[in-house]
């Protein structure tokens, strides 16, 4: 997992290790950073983050003959990278369904077709229950040929209920009837499966602000597949335009060699990756947290 972007970022290490830390060296060093970490699929505005920030760590320190500057170089970008993934603001989902007054607390789900986003929500929905939550799931893509059974399926082996209507019907309607089924039932969260298309045209757009506008969610969770890269931060921009994205999850993180997806979107969006998949299972859904990410890339 994330050798890539590991090999990239150990490699710079070396360079800048075997100089002194001028701004010249460093200077040069970063400009080979740069290719390499766009190669990894990092988008661009968050290789320049990482750049000034490796930078402003680096030039002008004095180091001492005997000093291991490698340790000082490979802390300094091990310190950017942190600080890129750190979210201003973090939230607790837990302590967050917990303190909304009333139930239920109400998540929606957006996301392409093939992001994984159907199997999130059923391992979401796994590990809200074990953390002693109810759940309901709203299944309102009803555009999408099977993704009505595809997300029953998944509920009945997790052993949460599904709210449907037949396919062509008003997705936002079957949310609205989710959460009245939730009120009536003093269930606590309510998980929304939007349909995904291949691309965000206006109809997909119009039908995640009329979700959003009837059923007001607590939360905008952003689905996203970690494979695809680059292409990724560019669909949950354009997401998060059309509804304001709170929270990131990233599928397939277990076979991803590259991590630039990972390191980006939070940076791109404004917005903290909750959780990332680590695999087909249930249970295979981890919070994720930036430092384990960061010891994965570097440890
Ligand atoms: P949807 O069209 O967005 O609802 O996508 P699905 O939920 O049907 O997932 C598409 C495929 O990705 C399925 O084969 C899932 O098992 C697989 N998948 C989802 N999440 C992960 C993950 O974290 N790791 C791996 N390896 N596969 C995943």
């Amino acid at each position: 997992m994330l050798g890539k972007l590991k090999e990239k970022l150990g490699s710079f290490v070396e360079r800048v290790s075997q100089t002194e830390i001028s701004e010249k060296d460093v200077e040069n060093a970063l400009w080979d950073l740069e290719i390499e970490l766009l190669e990894a699929d990092v988008a661009l505005e968050t290789v320049e983050e990482l750049k000034e920030r490796i930078k402003e760590k680096l030039v002008g320190q004095k180091v001492k003959i005997g000093t291991n500057k490698k340790a000082i170089v490979e802390n300094a970008v091990r310190e950017a990278v942190l600080e890129v993934l750190t979210p201003e603001k973090r939230i607790d989902l837990i302590e967050l369904i917990r303190s909304k007054g009333e139930k239920p607390f109400v998540i929606a789900f957006v996301g392409f077709n093939g992001s994984g986003k159907t199997t999130t929500i059923a391992k979401l929905a796994h590990w809200l229950k074990k953390n002693g939550l109810g759940v309901v799931i709203a299944a309102s893509d009803t555009f999408r040929a099977g993704a009505i059974e595809q997300v029953e399926e998944h509920a009945k082996r997790v052993g949460v209920k599904v709210i449907k209507h037949s396919y062509g019907a008003d997705p936002a309607a079957v949310a609205y009837d989710a959460i009245q089924h939730a009120k009536a039932r003093n269930i606590d969260v309510v998980l929304i499966d939007t349909a995904g298309r291949n691309e965000l045209n206006r109809n997909l757009m119009d039908e995640m602000k009329k979700i959003a506008r009837v059923t007001n969610p607590d939360l905008v969770i952003f689905v996203g597949d970690s494979l695809a890269g680059n292409s990724v931060v560019e669909q949950a921009k354009q997401f998060n335009e059309a509804v304001k994205i709170d929270g990131v999850i990233l599928t397939k993180l277990d076979a991803d060699a590259r991590g630039g997806a990972a390191l980006s979107i939070s940076h791109a969006i404004g917005a903290p990756i909750l959780f990332v998949g680590v695999g087909q299972g249930y249970d295979d859904l981890r919070p994720f947290d930036e430092k384990w990410f960061v010891e994965r890339i570097f440890g």
